[in-house]
């Protein structure tokens, strides 16, 4: 059998070096097996053939057939476009080009007869299909008779006629490369057997060329199946290994440093919730195991507080404490506000980022080894191989969903005794998603907010509304509050990005002349933004205009109101994250998400969803099932990155469900992989884990 990631995709038939550069750069495609696993995003019918007097303004894609009558090129510049009149005798329609004209004229004559797809548009009596595929009637694609695929290219490729279309002629290329040679099976007989599954190989095939729906049903079953339980396996079996290997630090007492900052530091009363999940944690680092743990908890529901309780416990017996946040800003943050915290305590916190640097890092490398460290704050870096811990008992992560499984295996590796593991995240996760991120932690949940507390408001406004919405500012801005601008991040284009900032900084120069305005973007050195948003925290400026880098990190309790501009480009976990970012004081907070006046289906529930709640796990749960099958865009925006290239956890949870009682049984049966009738199911995990060190890299 032949080993596929090894083979580069450059000598696939139709590829070669550039083509092979650009699969590389946009989609990570480099080996025939990369190819093999990039599946359609979506698959449209093609066996019915429409006529164009039947065409309406509401189709969704469509085949045609018929000639193109002529040729001509219209317009000029960056408009300029190529337009074929093409009729197959019930009426004439316009195909539009705006790029690769010369290729189009090249390769497309009138007067011959094709089958043209796409997606119609209606302009009042003109209709025309903007960049459609054309094949010539005589040689049908592989699947011009059943469902055509769909794959998600980049613009980039577009614009080197690296379509869908031409994705799909590689695959048919690869298939043809690949005819001879047996794929591996990645799934045991009897699993295969037991499930009704379809063979690897007939997966593949028909879930790029699938002749019907219902073969294509089986080869997504088949394939979402081995995705989930292979993710499963992989999981139960490193927290198998775990509580096998490793015992944990005992954490046996409270002491000195916890009680005294409870009894004399401690500048509020603890919730409820916070008192109850201090306690879990005392009882888990107690018990002779290693803490796993993921404590869950809404943005300003005091998940700080919690991990330097628990931190302190570390202290108290012995061991050191770190932290680590996704960004500096963030690190730096948490920093502060510990040394806040600790202030007249004798309790050492050092902060080590990738800018620090020197003698400063050298010192506090050293005074780590002795111990005279006692709490390490930082990014990653932190727990890198240069850095040496005397004791270190306890790890916290914060907002940290890209630490993954095999990270935190790393840090179970680092002695025979562990240190104890933290995971605090705020974004509320469903269960499902929790399962599948975190299938080997223990979960406590914040659930109720400090108390004084009130509730954001939050309003819908249509952008032409904006002279009442800046009245509203003002009055706000006139009773000593602050405010946020918020814009979206198109990722197609930074440019557009800073361009859409540098108006609306303009725009509300302009129209708070009176005010001073800050503004903060992710293109600014770390130093300069930290210093505007201290600027800002300061009341120095009462206005800032940011982009989505103020999601994490700030806190101006002072911020009253957060406005959203663009909010239909927003996921609902990121507009429940910025939403938190006010109502951090004990006054009224407003949260206004302006939009454009169309809307579709889907963002009109977004927005309702943000209206009616602020609960974040409802709104996790609805943006769950909001999402779309292979919403990418969604997934990294909510900042839930996972990457899932066929199964889609808001509509498999029953399939997750299944596979992971299956991963139980399997490992309960044959603990030390040593049957073989498994003896495939093994060798593919422990492929899996080699190809995959790169899983959920911390970003
Ligand atoms: P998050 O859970 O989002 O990380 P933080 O830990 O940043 O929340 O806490 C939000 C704010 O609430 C902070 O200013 C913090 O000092 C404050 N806070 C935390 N716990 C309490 C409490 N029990 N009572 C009052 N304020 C609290
Ligand atoms: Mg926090």
């Amino acid at each position: 059998m032949i080993d596929l990631s090894v083979r580069d995709i450059k000598y696939l038939a139709g590829v070669g070096p550039q083509r092979a550069d650009l699969l590389e750069k946009e989609l990570g495609i480099r080996s025939f097996k990369d190819l093999l696993y990039y599946f359609p995003y979506k698959y449209v019918d093609r066996s019915r053939i429409y006529t164009i007097n039947e065409i309406d303004g509401n189709m969704p894609y469509i085949q045609l057939r018929g000639e193109v009558l002529s040729f001509d090129f219209q317009g000029e510049g960056a408009k300029r476009r190529l337009v074929g009149h093409f009729s197959d005798g019930t009426g004439v329609i316009d195909l539009v080009w705006f790029q690769g004209l010369k290729f189009v004229t090249n390769r497309y004559k009138a007067h011959e007869e094709y089958l043209v797809f796409g997606k119609p548009t209606v302009f009042g009596q003109r209709v025309s299909i903007v960049h459609p595929d054309l094949d010539k009637v005589d040689e049908p694609t592989l699947s011009s008779l059943g469902l055509r695929p769909y794959y998600n290219t980049t613009e980039r490729m577009k614009r080197s006629m690296l379509t869908s279309n031409a994705v799909e002629k590689l695959m048919g290329n690869l298939f043809q490369a690949l005819h001879n040679e047996p794929l591996d099976e990645t799934l045991s007989p009897a699993l295969l057997d037991r499930y009704h599954l379809m063979p690897l190989a007939d997966a593949l095939y028909h879930i790029h060329f699938p002749k019907n729906p219902e073969l294509l049903r089986k080869a997504q079953y088949r394939l979402k199946f081995e995705e989930l339980f292979y993710i499963q396996l992989n999981i139960l079996r490193y927290t198998k290994e775990r509580r096998f290997k490793y015992r944990g630090i005992v954490f046996n007492k409270v002491g000195e440093v916890f009680n005294s900052f409870y009894s004399q530091h401690l500048p509020f009363p603890l919730t409820g919730a916070q008192k109850r999940v201090i306690k879990e944690m005392r009882r888990d680092m107690g018990s002779g195991r290693q803490m796993n743990r993921l404590l869950q908890g809404d943005v300003g529901s005091g998940k700080t507080l919690v991990a330097l309780m628990t931190m302190l416990i570390a202290l108290d017996n012995g061991y050191q404490a770190c932290m680590m946040a996704p960004t500096e800003i963030l690190a730096t943050q948490h920093y502060e506000t510990l040394c806040r915290f600790l202030q007249g305590m004798n309790v050492r916190v050092e902060l080590l980022t990738g800018s620090i640097k020197g003698k400063r890092r050298e010192g506090i490398l050293r005074d780590l080894l002795t111990g005279d460290v006692h709490i390490l704050i930082g990014t990653h870096a932190v727990i890198e191989d240069t850095v040496h811990f005397s004791s270190l008992g306890l790890v916290v992560i914060d907002e940290q969903h890209r630490f993954g499984v095999a990270q935190r295996a790393k840090l179970w590796a680092k002695n025979t005794c562990p240190p104890h593991v933290l995971v605090m995240t705020a974004t509320p996760i469903p269960r499902t998603l929790a399962m599948t991120l975190y299938g080997d932690l223990d979960v406590s949940v914040i659930d109720e907010l400090p108390p004084g507390r009130k509730p954001v408001k939050t309003v819908h406004q249509f952008d032409n509304r904006r002279p009442s919405l800046y009245a509203f500012l003002r009055t706000q801005m006139q009773e000593g509050r602050q405010v946020y601008i918020v814009y979206p991040l198109i990722q197609e284009s930074e440019k557009m990005d800073i361009k859409n900032l540098e108006e609306g900084y303009l725009h509300i120069c302009e129209a708070f002349p009176e005010y001073k305005v800050s503004k903060v973007h992710g293109k600014m050195k770390p130093a300069e933004k930290e210093e505007e948003m201290q600027r800002f925290l300061r009341n120095e400026t009462q206005l800032m205009v940011a982009t989505t880098v103020i999601e994490v990190g700030v806190n101006v309790p002072n911020a009253s109101v957060m406005v959203i501009e663009n909010a239909e480009r927003f996921g609902l976990s990121q507009l429940h994250q910025l939403r938190g970012r006010v109502g951090r004081g004990a006054d009224q907070s407003y949260c206004v998400l302006v939009t454009g006046y169309k809307l579709t289906e889907d963002t009109r529930r977004r927005i309702e969803i943000m209206v009616q709640t602020n609960d974040g796990f409802e709104i996790a749960e609805a943006d769950l099932k909001l999402r779309g099958p292979g919403d990418l865009e969604g997934t990294q925006q909510s900042g839930i990155a996972f990457d899932l290239k066929i199964a889609d956890i808001a509509r498999d949870g029953q399939l997750l469900q299944l596979v992971r009682g299956i991963a139980e049984q399997l490992l309960d049966e044959d603990p030390n992989a040593e049957r073989p009738e498994n003896a495939v199911v093994w060798k593919h995990l422990l492929e899996m884990r080699k190809e995959q060190v790169n899983w959920s890299v911390i970003s």
